[in-house]
């Protein structure tokens, strides 16, 4: 009987892209994985070989087979021409950054970006001669006044970190475009699942696979998508600073990725289930959540994104410090930690006041914001309910 034919795998829709992509059993004995690949050095056969590079993989820090497989299935999700690895979130922000400016450049970040992305900005890129203007996310087309000569990428992040704005994206990334300028996108919240930045004009679009790809709260990984010349830049930089994650990491990336879909489709139902309930409740100000119907950004979100994940924010009515406390060591089902993405509800409070500067965060109360989990929304919502009780 004849071999199975290769499958034209960009035809496919996403929940069987995610079932296909980046796997070769017959290259691997029929196994239905990638095996995890451990290594530093890669042996040549032969002399003429070494001589002439003549062998697929170089050294261990510049890919093995597992790497390439889960590289190359996301690539085929985000639709690009390659997906660079890196051993976190914040390193594949960092790595994509440095590879698309030089000392006397200046950028434009979104105010409302991950914080830590806003520390390499002030920070290593600052230190190298590279100057950030922030911007408020809901500047559309107006980031045009913002440009200036030297300005060599643009950098956003949708929805917005903690409060949830939702950026106009196409009309920004072509601002960037008109300009000569590199659009970036950190697209963790949405996932390539929801949200194909690369189709709606940006360039290297990165996502903290530490959050929905691995989805069990036990990894680290980052990943930047590109095409064309911007892969170049992104693949010269991370090969040259020698950004490569582990294999076990790259390994359970792969596993997550089978289940992301059905795990994103269940976060997000039990999201918008807890954050419509929420918006009910005398204790709760707001809730933002692009998904709400209420929200401001929500007809952008529905213009450009296929769904929602399970993380967003509320705004108490003012209480004081103890009273929330109560609040949050009454709940059982909600743990305390800030890196999300996992099976596991969580909540924690913030306030971006102290360190935003295109914007003023003044929302009226404490800020507070949940992950929702897989468990069962009646039992998160029972939970929150006790938890807001216990406000007083
Ligand atoms: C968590 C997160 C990151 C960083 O990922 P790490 O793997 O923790 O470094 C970056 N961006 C966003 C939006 C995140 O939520």
């Amino acid at each position: 009987m004849a071999k199975k034919k290769s499958d034209n795998r960009a035809a496919y829709r996403p929940a069987t892209a995610l079932v296909l992509a980046g796997r070769s059993p017959f290259e691997f004995e029929g196994f239905v994985n990638t095996p995890i690949y451990r290594g530093s050095t890669v042996l040549y056969e032969t002399y003429d070989d070494l001589a002439h590079h003549r062998s697929r993989y170089v050294y261990g820090r510049r890919g093995t087979p597992t790497t390439d497989a889960l590289g190359s299935a996301l690539a085929a999700i985000e639709k690009s021409e390659g997906v660079l690895l890196t051993p976190s979130g914040l390193s594949a922000i960092s790595t994509a950054l440095l590879s698309v400016v030089k000392a006397g450049d200046h950028i434009l970040v979104m105010d409302t970006v991950y914080r830590p992305t806003r520390i390499v900005c002030d920070g290593v890129l600052k230190r190298l001669g590279v100057e950030t203007t922030y911007f408020d996310p809901l500047i559309g087309d107006g980031i045009k006044k913002l440009l200036r000569e030297n300005t060599s990428a643009v950098f956003l992040e949708a929805p917005g970190s903690q409060s949830f704005e939702m950026p106009d994206v196409p009309a920004i990334a072509k601002a960037a475009k008109t300009h000569g300028a590199v659009s970036l996108i950190d697209n963790t919240w949405a996932t390539p699942l929801y949200f194909r930045p690369h189709e709606h004009g940006i360039d290297i679009s990165i996502q903290a696979g530490t959050k929905y790809l691995g989805g069990h709260s036990d990894i680290n990984l980052g990943t930047i998508s590109a095409s064309g010349a911007a892969l170049s830049r992104v693949q010269q930089t991370h090969g040259d600073l020698g950004i490569n994650p582990g294999p076990e990491d790259v390994f359970l990336a792969l596993r997550g990725l089978r289940t992301m879909g059905v795990r994103l489709e269940k976060h997000m139902q039990n999201g918008i289930r807890v954050a419509e309930w929420l918006q009910s409740q005398p204790q709760v100000l707001r809730v933002m959540h692009p998904a709400l119907e209420s929200d401001p950004g929500h007809a952008l979100w529905k213009r450009d994104f296929d769904g929602a994940c399970g993380l967003f924010s509320l705004i108490l009515k003012p209480q004081c410090e103890a009273n929330i406390g109560a609040f949050f060591d009454t709940l059982n089902l909600f743990g305390m930690g800030y890196s999300w993405g996992g099976f596991e509800s969580l909540a924690i409070q913030f306030d971006c006041a102290p360190y935003r500067t295109a914007t003023k965060w003044a929302p009226g109360g404490p800020g507070i914001r949940l992950h929702i989990g897989l468990e069962d929304p009646d039992d998160l919502i029972e939970d929150l309910a006790a938890g807001l009780k216990a406000l007083g």
